[in-house]
C-alpha cells in the first residue's frame, strides 16, 4: 500500500482571510459571523439573499455582538434597507443558529425556517421545513435538500436562479468537513453523491470562499474520504489499532492542535467501517474484521 497518495484535499481554512461584507452576485451578499477559529476558518458566512429591500438571511453566525452592526451595514450597503424578510437555517450547530435571537431582537419577530431536530432545537421557535420545501423572496427561490451526515438536521439550499447551492457545512470553501460524534459518515457520503447529481454552477459554503468548480470539489471530497478509509485499513493491517496511534500515523503533516479534530474524523471512519463489517473493535483497540 506504499503508493497511496498522502493528501488529496490540500487547501486549508487556517489563515484564510475574507472581507466582513462582500457581494457575490446580484442576489447574494455575505456577512462574516465574526467567529474565526480552527473549525470555522474565517468565521461563518451569513447570506443576504434576494434582490428586494427585504431579503432573506441564511444562517446567523454565533451570536457575537460585533456581528449585528456588520449585518446592518451589509443590508444598508447592498439593499438600501434595514429590513429582513425571514431567517433560514442550514442546521442547528451553534455557529449557525447562535445569532437568531439577537437578529430577531434587532429586526423584529422574523420567522425562522429549519428542519427540526429535538437534540439541538431547545427553545428555538421554528417554522418547519424539510426536503422539498421552497422559500421565496424577490429575485430568489430556495429549495431544501436534506443532506444529513455532518448533522442529522442539515439542509442544503438550492437556488435555481443561479444554479447555486448553499451547502452549509456539507461542502466548505477550504479544507474538509468535520463529522462529529453524533454525525454519520455513511450518510455524509450519500449526501455528497446526491449533490453530485445536481446541476450546480457555484457553491456558496457556510465557511470560506465561493466554489466555482463544484463538481471537482465534491469529487475531491469523496476521494479524500476513500483515501482516509484506505489509510486506516493500512494502519490496522500493520497492527496500529488505537485512534491516537492512527492519527499520528495518518496526519503527519497536520499541526498538533488539530489532532482532536483528526481523531474525530478517524472515529467517524471507523464507525462506518464497523457498520460495513470491515473492522471490529475491542475496547479502545480496532482491528480488521477479516484478519487482513
Ligand atoms: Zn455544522
Amino acid at each position: 500500500m506504499s503508493e497511496l497518495p498522502t493528501r488529496i484535499v490540500t487547501d486549508s481554512m487556517i489563515g484564510l482571510d475574507m472581507p466582513d461584507i462582500a457581494v457575490w452576485s446580484e442576489r447574494v451578499a455575505v456577512v462574516l459571523g465574526q467567529n474565526p477559529g480552527p473549525f470555522t476558518g474565517p468565521g461563518t458566512n451569513t447570506y443576504i439573499i434576494g434582490t428586494s429591500r427585504r431579503p432573506l438571511l441564511l444562517d446567523t453566525g454565533q451570536g457575537l455582538p460585533q456581528y449585528l452592526p456588520l449585518l446592518e451595514r451589509g443590508l444598508l450597503d447592498t439593499r438600501g434597507s434595514e429590513e429582513l424578510q425571514a431567517i433560514v437555517l442550514t442546521h442547528g450547530h451553534a455557529d449557525h443558529v447562535g445569532g437568531v435571537e439577537s437578529v430577531r431582537r434587532r429586526f423584529g419577530p422574523l420567522g425562522v425556517s429549519k428542519k427540526p431536530w429535538d437534540k439541538l432545537d431547545g427553545g428555538l421557535d421554528i417554522q418547519i421545513v424539510d426536503e422539498g420545501s421552497e422559500i421565496q423572496t424577490e429575485g430568489a427561490t430556495l429549495q431544501a435538500l436534506w443532506t444529513p451526515g455532518h448533522a442529522w438536521d442539515h439542509l442544503c439550499w438550492y437556488m435555481p436562479e443561479e444554479n447555486a447551492l448553499f451547502t452549509g457545512d456539507v461542502v466548505l470553501g477550504a479544507g474538509t468537513t468535520v463529522i462529529p460524534p453524533d454525525g454519520d459518515l455513511g450518510d455524509y457520503l450519500h449526501s455528497l453523491r446526491r449533490l453530485l447529481g445536481l446541476d450546480v454552477a457555484v457553491i456558496y459554503p457556510a465557511h470560506g470562499p465561493a466554489i466555482r468548480k463544484p463538481r471537482e470539489k465534491i469529487e475531491s471530497y469523496l476521494a479524500h474520504r476513500a483515501l482516509r478509509d484506505a489509510q486506516i485499513l493500512s494502519g490496522l493491517r500493520d497492527g496500529v489499532g488505537s485512534v491516537p496511534a492512527l492519527v499520528k500515523r495518518i496526519y503527519v503533516d497536520v499541526p498538533e492542535f488539530l489532532h482532536a479534530a483528526a481523531a474525530m474524523s478517524v472515529n467517524a471512519h471507523l464507525r462506518k467501517l464497523e457498520r460495513d463489517g470491515v473492522v471490529m473493535r475491542d475496547g479502545e483497540e480496532w482491528a480488521l474484521a477479516t484478519g487482513g
